[in-house]
């Protein structure tokens, strides 16, 4: 059966592509038009353009296919975001539905969703699910809120998502996913709204391909394909086989060391959803390639190797509607290309102000928005702060993390006063403050899909000051002194003395050669970090698995 399939398959790609390579066939006379105009012989020009016209009026364009897509993942800014993976599910729906497609996105209805969100949920319908191994089954409620053309079902049980934070600890976490994923199938089925494509996202999702082609084999809702999307593959959802088979309820075949076993006693939820995922893809296409060595593989290179065939890397955007550096409310001195360098220097006086740092605009100021985790290069920042501060750099650090940098970073607050602030919380408002009025922000991680905030740095024309590692390495060009190209700093090993210098490359252009630091600012503004080439990218991989 699933041969046939595939030829079909093979012969609407075949149609497709002929229809593709007539397209710019159909282009050439537009191409030679110019050939026209400065051609002195006018006869000869004549005899080819009417053999051509024709074709070119044969070949109406084609309108892109309509491809319908349902997102399940665990997190989604505004209703609940604690980092990147939050922004995307955001961002690409919307993005999504510029390419002509219909998205829903499935989310867990956690009682920490602001009420403002909560009240505008409507009731979709309710039923009881079966899920555990000994068939206990739960209350799957859903509510639906439509926001900007995208549709968002919450799953609502109370059981599983009344704890104030998304993630708890992983007791608690893994019945949570498991049932999330079951009933984000389930519900579909429900709806009866069956998409072309279930994308899933992270490990929270990871079961969802592996229900599919299991205990939802022969349900309208198994026509679909699935995608999933690794954001962070340091997180997996691991624990003992007999508490996952027990909670997901899922077949004993399926706890196979090529499918969910890992090691001798472990069950991975992450490692499961890739084996039986159609289609694998990372957020750039660097770290599509470090996840298949050891370093970067957290276990699993071995697993992405065997499936490499499947997996692509796409860069992720950033939502430029939301980080529009000219209508930011949240700014003192909202400001375009146009007029960046004098408007910055207002936003930072006023966040100076703000935070109690000296207020001179004349400072160099570094800001760093982040988890405060290993992951993000803490260790490097905190062993060289006594060098940076130098009298002329102020340091703005925002994030919220390990106690160990929540506590060194306020340690350097006290020692640096005046120079070094430090903002241990999670404040939209105040990450919006701190990449306007920086000039430069530091990413020095260890390890990165993406990232996101050199995005929105650049996108702020803030320079971004990176580790070549993953999406960092994919979206911040080094500066090259000799052509005044590139996008940022940047720094390949993990040292700290590399980083100084990375830093010290930045300030030596800043204060010396200001008029090519301000010619980047505004390089970067222009730099196109939306999420439209990404999401092109996205459709196309949906259709070739729909073709
Ligand atoms: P990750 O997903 O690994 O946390 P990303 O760079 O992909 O890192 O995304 C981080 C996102 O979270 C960005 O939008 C950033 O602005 C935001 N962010 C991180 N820490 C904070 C904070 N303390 N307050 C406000 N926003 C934060």
């Amino acid at each position: 059966m699933p041969a046939k399939k595939t030829e079909n398959e093979v012969t609407e790609k075949k149609e497709t592509k002929k229809t593709a390579a007539k397209k710019p066939a159909a282009k050439k006379p537009a191409a030679k038009k110019p050939a026209v105009k400065a051609a002195p012989e006018v006869e000869q020009v004549v005899e080819i353009a009417p053999a051509e016209e024709p074709a070119q009026e044969a070949a109406p364009a084609m309108p892109e296919p309509r491809r319908s897509v349902a997102f399940i993942g665990s997190e989604c800014y505004p209703f609940v975001k604690t980092g990147g993976l939050g922004d995307v599910m955001y961002a690409l729906p919307k993005a999504l539905i510029k390419q002509n497609c219909d998205v829903k996105v499935i989310l867990p209805r956690y009682k920490c969703i602001p009420q403002k969100y909560q009240e505008k949920m409507v009731y979709r319908g309710s039923f009881m699910m079966d899920l555990c191994a000994d068939g206990r089954s739960f209350y799957v409620g859903i509510m639906e809120y439509v926001w900007d053309g995208v549709v968002y079902d919450f799953i609502d049980n109370e059981e599983f998502f009344s704890a104030g934070n998304p993630y708890i600890n992983l007791i608690d976490d893994i019945p949570k996913y498991c049932f999330f994923g079951k009933a984000a199938l389930a519900a579909l089925n429900y709806m009866n709204w069956i998409p072309d494509i279930i994308h899933c996202h992270d490990w929270q999702a990871g079961l969802v391909p592996v229900y599919l082609r299991t205990l939802f084999e022969g349900t309208p809702v198994a026509s679909a394909k699935t995608m999933i999307t690794i954001h962070n593959l340091r997180f997996q959802g691991i624990y003992n086989i007999p508490t996952i088979r027990y909670w997901s309820g899922l077949p004993d075949y399926v706890f196979n060391k090529d499918a969910l076993k890992q090691g001798y006693e472990d069950a991975n939820m992450f490692k499961g959803g890739l084996a039986y995922a159609n289609m694998i893809t990372t957020v750039s296409g660097t770290y599509a390639w470090e996840i298949q060595t050891p370093f970067f593989g957290e276990g699993l290179d071995a697993h992405l190797r065997y499936h490499s065939g499947k997996l692509r890397g796409i860069v992720n955007g950033i939502d430029v509607d939301m980080w529009d550096s000219s209508k930011d409310e949240r700014l003192p001195d909202p400001y375009s290309k146009d007029d960046v360098i004098e408007k910055k220097k207002a936003n930072k006086k006023a966040l100076q102000e703000e935070l109690g740092l000296e207020v001179d605009e004349s400072k160099f100021v570094i800001g760093l928005i982040s988890r405060l985790t290993d992951q993000k290069g803490l260790d490097l920042v905190n062993s060289i702060i006594p060098q940076l501060i130098d009298g002329n750099t102020q340091f703005i650090v925002l994030g919220t993390g390990d106690a160990r940098y929540e506590d060194s970073f306020r340690y350097y607050e006290n020692a640096y006063k005046g120079s070094v602030c430090s903002n241990i919380m999670y404040d939209e408002g105040r990450a919006h403050k701190i990449y306007a009025a920086s000039d430069a922000l530091l990413v020095p991680s260890l390890f990165e899909p993406c990232g996101l905030t050199q995005l929105i740095a650049m996108h702020y024309g803030t320079i971004p000051i990176v580790r070549e590692t993953g999406g960092l390495k994919d979206t911040v060009d080094p500066y090259n002194m000799f052509t005044n190209e590139g996008n940022g700093f940047t720094f390949d090993r993990y040292e700290n003395g590399l980083l100084l210098d990375a830093i010290n490359r930045a300030k030596t252009l800043y204060f010396t050669a200001r008029e090519y630091w301000d010619q980047m600012v505004i390089r970067d503004m222009e730099k196109d970090v939306s999420w439209d080439n990404s999401a092109k990218q996205y459709r196309d991989l949906y259709l070739e698995l729909k073709p």
